[in-house]
C-alpha cells in the first residue's frame, strides 16, 4: 500500500510538471499569436425567443494554435489576463468584431448587434473607452450595433468607477449587458444604478430547467427582476425544447444556445442570415 502511495505521488508530480510546461508554452505562444494572425472569431446567433428572429451575435474567440489545434477561450483567456496579453487580444477582438459587423451590413444583410466579451482587466483599463471609440471609427460601425458583455465581478470590484465608465460607454451610444448573471455577488440594489440594457442568465441555471425546481426559481426570479428594472433578459446555453418552453412560458425575451445554433464562422453566419431574409 505504501508503494502505491509513492507511485501515485510521483505520477502526480510528473503530471503537474507537464501541466506547468504546457502552460508556459502557451504563455510564450500568446505573445506573438495576435501578430501572427492565430486568433479567429466565431459568431453565435442571439434570437428573439418568440419569433426565432436573429437580432444579434456574440463574438467568441478561438486560438488556432500551431501545435495544439483549435483552442477554446477557457484555455487561454485566464493566461492572457494574468500576463497582460489580454489588452492586445481584446483590442484585436473589438476591431475584428466591429469590422465584420460593418462588412455584413455593407453586404446588405439585415443589421445585427454584435456583442463582445470584456474581461475584468480589460474593463478596468483606463484606455477602454478610447479603444472602443477607435474600433468604431476605424470600422465605420454605428455604435448602436455594438454591445459589450461584462460580468458581475467586474463591476463589483469598484462600484463607483464601474458605473462612471459604463456611463461613458453608454453616452457613446453602445449597449451594455451583464453576462453570467446570478453567478456573482452583485447586490440587487447596485443593479439599478448600472446603465445596462440586458441581463444574461448564466447557462448553469438553464441546464436543468424542466427538472430542477431550484434553478427554475432562480431563472424566473431573474426574469422578473430584469423586467421590474425595465431590462431585457437573455438566456444562454439553451440546448433543449424543454428549456426553451420554460423560458418562453416565464417571459424571457431572448435566447442563445446550441438549440438554435452553435457559434459559426463568418461565412456560415452569412448563409444563415440569407436564408432568414424575406425573398
Ligand atoms: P461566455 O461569455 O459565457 O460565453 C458563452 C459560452 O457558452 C461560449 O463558450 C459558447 O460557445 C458556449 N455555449 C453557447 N451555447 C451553448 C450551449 O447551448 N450549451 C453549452 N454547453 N455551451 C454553449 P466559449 O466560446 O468556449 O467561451 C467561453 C468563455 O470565454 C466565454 O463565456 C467568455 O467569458 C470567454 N470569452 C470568449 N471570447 C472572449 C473574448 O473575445 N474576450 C474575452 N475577454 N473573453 C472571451
Ligand atoms: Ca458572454
Ligand atoms: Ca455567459
Ligand atoms: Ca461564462
Amino acid at each position: 500500500a505504501k508503494d502505491t502511495g509513492k507511485n501515485n505521488c510521483q505520477f502526480y508530480t510528473r503530471e503537474m510538471n507537464a501541466t506547468i510546461e504546457r502552460k508556459l508554452h502557451l504563455l510564450e505562444g500568446l505573445r506573438n499569436a495576435v501578430d501572427d494572425g492565430q486568433f479567429q472569431l466565431v459568431y453565435q446567433p442571439k434570437v428573439d425567443l418568440r419569433s426565432g428572429h436573429i437580432f444579434g451575435v456574440e463574438a467568441l474567440v478561438r486560438w488556432a494554435h500551431p501545435e495544439y489545434g483549435l483552442l477554446g477561450p477557457d484555455r487561454f483567456i485566464p493566461l492572457a489576463e494574468e500576463s497582460g496579453m489580454i489588452f492586445a487580444l481584446g483590442e484585436w477582438v473589438l476591431q475584428t468584431a466591429c469590422r465584420q459587423n460593418q462588412l455584413w451590413q455593407e453586404a446588405g444583410l439585415p443589421p445585427l448587434r454584435i456583442s463582445v466579451n470584456v474581461s475584468p482587466r480589460q474593463f478596468e483599463e483606463q484606455r477602454l473607452v478610447q479603444r472602443v471609440a477607435q474600433a468604431l471609427e476605424e470600422s465605420g460601425l454605428a455604435p448602436e450595433w455594438l454591445e459589450l458583455e461584462v460580468t458581475e465581478g467586474v463591476i463589483m470590484r469598484d462600484l463607483q468607477q464601474a458605473v462612471a465608465k459604463m456611463g461613458e460607454l453608454r453616452a457613446m451610444g453602445i449597449s451594455l449587458s451583464i453576462d453570467d448573471f446570478g453567478t456573482g455577488y452583485s447586490s440587487l440594489s447596485a443593479l439599478k444604478s448600472f446603465p445596462i440594457s440586458t441581463l444574461k442568465i448564466d447557462k448553469s441555471f438553464v441546464r436543468d430547467l424542466g427538472s430542477n425546481a431550484g434553478d427554475e426559481a432562480i431563472a424566473s426570479s431573474i426574469i422578473g427582476l430584469a423586467h421590474q428594472l425595465r431590462l431585457r433578459v437573455i438566456a444562454e446555453g439553451v440546448e433543449t425544447e424543454e428549456q426553451r418552453a420554460f423560458l418562453r412560458h416565464n417571459g424571457c425575451d431572448e435566447m442563445q444556445g446550441y438549440l438554435f445554433s452553435r457559434p459559426l464562422a463568418p461565412e456560415q453566419l452569412r448563409q444563415l442570415l440569407l436564408r432568414q431574409m424575406p425573398a
